[in-house]
């Protein structure tokens, strides 16, 4: 299966998430005898990104936008950690974007996210990203619907631009239930070791589930442009959502296919001059 064409978020229509089942597989499973196999497909994924990443910092031209967003739970930081667990860090920077600094408020939202735009043959994963700006800021009204009403334009402006110069943009929603999410919530509280990842600020921002999600709605269907699509991650199963998002990365970057620069010395000379 195509996962990007598959999960990517149908344009033209409005979108409705309770249309898109969070827990949906598509036929591929984990725990019964196809186990094996997608265990397989996951590792052969894992290796052959490690390849397509060598490739494209070797080539060194162009470079790769990794969007994370969805809902608290939802997986981001497990996502990079597996997605991008065969790749190399000299090559890859990670960038969450919290509550902006009173000096990133300063400046104009998209400000802080152009300077952590992966340079030229890099991988970048935004956990968090400029789309909180029509996420947490909407919900919470922030500004004014007049401020962020614009975003969606701005945004669609930016992500363009930064196509047009070599990024090629990937934007992930990972769609989680709020069931799923009260269980992992649940898990979290009897696991002293996951206490950590907790705040009172998840069962806070759980009670704006329906308005965060309209918001999310519109900004898939606003921003998603040809330049820079939205997929839409089935999410309740971890094991699937890394499967989903590793697939759709090596897609993307085997389709931009990057190529060794043809070297400019003389090998043959090279050859002579070893002694
Ligand atoms: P976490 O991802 O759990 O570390 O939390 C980061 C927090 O920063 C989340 O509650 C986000 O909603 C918040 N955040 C990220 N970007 C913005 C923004 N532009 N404006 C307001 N809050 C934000
Ligand atoms: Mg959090």
């Amino acid at each position: 299966m195509k996962f990007h064409a598959k999960l990517a978020a149908p344009s033209h229509k409005k979108i409705r998430l309770k249309d898109f089942d969070p827990a949906e597989t598509y036929g591929y499973e984990k725990g019964h005898e196809k186990d094996d196999r997608d265990e397989a497909l996951m590792a052969k994924t894992t290796a052959r990104l490690d390849e397509l990443q060598y490739m494209l910092y070797a080539e060194g031209k162009r470079s790769v936008l990794l969007v994370l967003q969805g809902m608290d739970t939802s997986g981001k930081d497990g996502t990079i950690r597996h997605v991008m667990s065969g790749a190399s860090p000299q090559s890859c920077k990670v960038t969450s974007f919290k509550q902006p600094t009173s000096r990133e408020l300063a400046h104009d939202f998209l400000w802080r996210i152009h300077k952590a735009v992966p340079e030229k043959g890099n991988i970048g994963i935004f956990n968090r990203s400029h789309y909180e700006d029509v996420l947490v800021v909407r919900v919470h009204k922030l500004v004014p619907k007049s401020v962020w009403s614009e975003r969606y334009d701005e945004i669609n402006r930016f992500d363009k631009y930064l196509t047009e110069n070599g990024t090629t943009i990937l934007k992930f929603f990972l769609h989680i239930s709020k069931d799923e999410q009260k269980r992992r919530i649940e898990e979290r509280i009897a696991n002293p070791n996951k206490h950590w990842k907790l705040s009172e600020a998840d069962l806070k921002e759980r009670e704006f589930w329906d308005d965060y999600t309209e918001a999310y709605e519109d900004a898939i269907h606003n921003c998603n442009t040809k330049h820079a699509p939205w997929y839409i991650i089935p999410a309740d199963h971890k094991w699937f959502r890394n499967l989903a998002v590793s697939r759709i990365l090596v897609e993307t970057l085997e389709k931009m296919d990057p190529k060794y620069p043809t070297p400019e010395l003389d090998i043959a000379r090279m050859k002579r001059l070893l002694k």
